[in-house]
């Protein structure tokens, strides 16, 4: 396979065919993600994409589900992504679903017409980081996004019928603002009511800007019970209008949380609010065993 780089896919998608069409992320810009630093954003050429499907089409493994990588592959036309998502249902018609990452740039630029005919060719979910929903923090991680492009965003995706899992960052507004990010994170999220949603924890890395304002004591990370705090605050805030599947499984975090919201909503504040309590950390994920 023709994998260039870091090639990252979403937990859900760990058993998906993954197909790399671009390198690199079109925004590039966002101060805490080092994944794409110093890579310049292209787009495959179409008879590599296709010698990648052809191979990973030979694999004995049925996949059911295929991943295109990098980090923005709607940005992609209309055309490309057809013939890219034709070519692998071609070769693979036992392949139900086809996922990609969409940043909100992105999803803007599609009209209804065309995430339709990408639903109708086997696009099945959006995969989009919106980290924040607090408009401040947007500005100071260079998102280029902020909420009501976001809520537009949503609601386009849905209206095309195509999935929509969204990640949120804990910890990403610093202790100074680590209330309002998780309030206002919570009450997008409730307004988008995306059909996924999933809390990370900000991990700060060496080859990012976040790392320098790290190191200048300009950005202060709350500590675990202070991001538990913020996992509380998101959930408690998220007043859904549709059943979404949250979790906080993902290797980053201190506690995995799974939950259909909002049936297990007092479950799980309730959970939160024994721990941030008692402050006992044997239920806590170890800080050897955190991850990206
Ligand atoms: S977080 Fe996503 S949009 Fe931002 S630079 Fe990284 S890959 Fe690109």
């Amino acid at each position: 396979m023709d994998y260039v780089g870091h090639v990252i896919r979403p937990p859900s998608e760990a058993y998906s065919m993954i197909i790399q069409v671009t390198v690199g992320c079109s925004h590039n810009m966002c101060t805490f993600c080092g994944t794409y630093k110093g890579q310049k954003f292209r787009i495959k050429d179409m008879k590599t994409i296709k010698r990648d499907i052809d191979e990973a089409s030979g694999y004995r493994y049925g996949f059911t589900k295929a991943f295109l990588a990098d980090g923005d592959v709607l940005i992609l036309p209309n055309e490309t992504l057809l013939e890219i998502i034709g070519y692998i249902k071609k070769k693979n018609p036992q392949i139900e679903r086809i996922g990609v990452y969409g940043n909100t740039k992105s999803i803007i630029k599609k009209t209804h017409e065309e995430l339709i005919e990408l639903r109708e060719a086997g696009l099945g979910i959006v995969y989009q980081g919106i980290e924040t929903g607090n408009k401040e923090v947007l500005r100071r991680i260079k998102k280029g996004a902020f909420p009501h492009r976001m809520i537009e965003c949503a609601n386009k995706v849905r209206e095309a019928g195509i999935l929509l899992s969204q990640t949120v960052l804990l910890g990403i507004g610093g202790t100074d603002m680590s209330e309002q990010h998780a309030v206002d994170t919570g009450r997008l999220l409730g307004e988008m009511s995306p059909d996924y949603a999933s809390a990370l924890t900000v991990m700060i890395l060496p080859n990012t800007e976040l790392y320098l304002d790290f190191q200048s004591g300009a950005f202060r990370l709350p500590d675990k019970f202070g991001l538990l705090r913020e996992l509380r605050l998101i959930i408690e805030n998220m007043d859904v209008k549709r059943p979404c599947f949250f979790t906080s499984n993902h290797a980053s975090n201190y506690l995995p949380i799974r939950a259909m919201l909002p049936d297990d909503k007092n479950e799980v504040l309730a959970l939160l609010d024994k721990i941030l309590k008692t402050r006992d950390e044997r239920i806590l994920k170890p800080e050897h065993m955190r991850a990206l």
